[in-house]
């Protein structure tokens, strides 16, 4: 098998010293996760990687990331991106994507909120996949989206023409010049990369003085889920558990991710998240739950307790 490792230091402060926590084995993405580590990524049944922990940090993450032959076949993945996305903007499914559209609306009204210009906005949706912000353009008098996935096709843009999608879209950020943005969205990414610092640092480049990122990052507790993980039998879309799987190569804690916005000169903004929907069902008492739950969040971030914290919104260091 042509097998590429990519093999990594701490992904926070650079260390080679690490201890192993939990082992991705063949076995354990075939019938714990009901995946297929051959077809999908090229896995045969002794490779296996790491969730290792930084010993001096205490960062977690992958340090070898391991892609077979199945994972480069990047020309499948093309040919079914324009399905992939046709699927998506078939109103028929966006109606039933109600609830997640919903919840991306939340996220971009909170954004705005926080801007001190509210008109003319330009947005950077960096990691755009099916680049679901473009949707509300108009509404929120958005002049302008980029929509950047480096698993963009050449021809992105003619598919984004043809699905009448209203954002340019890149799949290198040197397409982008001197370009700033007032908004910058990093969602369902940062678990994913290779290198999260060079990904906030380049975020970072193309944001205005007065601009907002918007990233995302999991709360993944290996510490506290490892006993179950090690257990586990079979893990189900809606367990708990369910983040820990190879595609996900950072596990950074909040307390952790917040040192490396630090690092590249990015400060948290604490306020009161409104969500006007979930991601999931969308009901009155989900809503609710989870607006008290922001409210929670910003009090006990007030005081510099980052529990469970998800939804990171930064500014430039002044
Ligand atoms: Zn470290």
């Amino acid at each position: 098998m042509n097998v590429k490792v990519l093999r990594r230091n701490c992904i926070l402060c650079g260390s080679k010293d690490k201890k192993k926590i939990f082992n991705f084995t063949y076995n354990f993405i075939k019938n714990v996760r009901k995946s297929d580590p051959k077809f999908k990524y090229g896995w045969e049944e002794n490779t296996n990687n790491w969730i290792v922990s930084c010993i001096q940090c205490g960062c977690a993450y992958v340090d070898e990331i391991i892609k077979g032959e199945a994972f480069e076949d990047s020309e499948k993945k093309k040919n079914n991106f324009e399905e992939e996305l046709e699927n998506f903007y078939n109103p028929i499914n966006l109606v039933s994507n109600l609830h997640d559209i919903n919840y991306n609306q939340s996220i971009l009204i909170n954004i705005i909120k926080n801007l001190k210009q509210k008109k003319n906005l330009k947005l950077l949706d960096y990691g755009s996949g099916n680049s679901e912000f473009s949707l509300f353009k108009n509404k929120y008098n958005i002049s302008e989206i980029i929509s950047y996935d480096p698993l963009y096709p050449n021809n992105i843009n003619d598919i984004f023409k043809r699905l009448k999608i209203a954002s340019k879209a890149i799949n290198k950020t040197n397409d982008l010049d001197n370009e700033k943005f007032d908004i910058i969205i990093c969602q369902s990414v940062i678990e994913h990369v290779s290198d999260p610092n060079s990904e906030i640092s380049n975020m970072k480049k193309f944001l205005k003085d007065d601009g907002i990122i918007y990233i995302n990052n999991p709360y993944m507790n290996i510490k506290k889920d490892l006993k179950n993980l090690i257990s586990a039998k079979h893990i189900k879309k809606e367990d708990h558990i369910s983040c820990y799987h190879i595609d996900h190569i950072n596990y950074m804690m909040p307390n952790i991710f917040l040192k490396l916005c630090k690092k590249n000169d990015l400060q948290l903004i604490n306020f009161w998240q409104i969500f006007n929907g979930t991601s999931r069902n969308n009901n009155f008492k989900d809503t609710l739950r989870t607006n008290i739950n922001s409210l929670i969040h910003y009090i006990l971030n007030c005081f510099g307790i980052y529990y469970k914290k998800q939804h990171f919104f930064l500014k430039l260091k002044k």
